[in-house]
């Protein structure tokens, strides 16, 4: 994987259900809903919203945007951090539902556009690999490669389960 689509500068993306897109910025797409994310947006709320990552196929695997094309999380007024917490704050607690019992959050400037990943932790990823923000790159690669009708068939569940949860809960709580 090159180190720009890593970092979500890529201009083309296919996602985990073999769909190929086209963007000038994969967050503007996705705020834009020129790209449709696999699973559906699962929050749109006023400046952020939340989705599964569309590329790699792991339960769980949450990306929050935020609506503007920003890089910096010091660009956002204070409404905006407030969603932006809140959505992230909800997010840990539905995949908390889901037995996820660990997450980590990533963000990274050298992105053009702001976005954080909730990076859910699973044993097999602990043995396979190791626990930490080093080995997310092997695990998303390998959950690539691994993926199976069942793999992609767990990955809609979470994200229906997240949705459900966003549903029956204030973000704000
Ligand atoms: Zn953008």
């Amino acid at each position: 994987m090159k180190d720009e689509n890593f970092a979500g500068n890529a201009k083309s993306a296919t996602d985990f259900l073999g769909n190929e897109w086209h963007f000038n910025c994969m967050g503007c797409a996705i705020v834009n809903g020129d790209i449709q994310v696999p699973g559906g947006v699962i929050y749109d709320g006023d400046v952020a919203i939340l989705a599964a990552d569309p590329e790699i196929p792991i339960p769980g695997f949450l990306v929050v945007n935020i609506k503007r094309h920003v890089r910096s999380l010091s660009e956002l007024n204070q409404k905006e951090r407030h969603e932006v917490a809140d959505v992230i704050a909800c997010a840990e607690k539905a995949l908390k539902t889901l037995g996820i019992s660990e997450v980590t959050l990533v963000q990274e400037e050298r992105s053009s556009h702001l976005h954080f990943w909730i990076f859910p932790n699973y044993a097999w990823m602990t043995e396979k690999y190791g626990k930490g923000i080093a080995y997310l790159r092997e695990i998303s690669a390998y959950a690539r490669e691994s993926v199976t009708d069942e793999s992609k068939r767990e990955v809609l569940e979470a994200i229906e389960k997240v949705r459900e949860y966003f549903k029956s809960h204030n973000i704000s709580d």
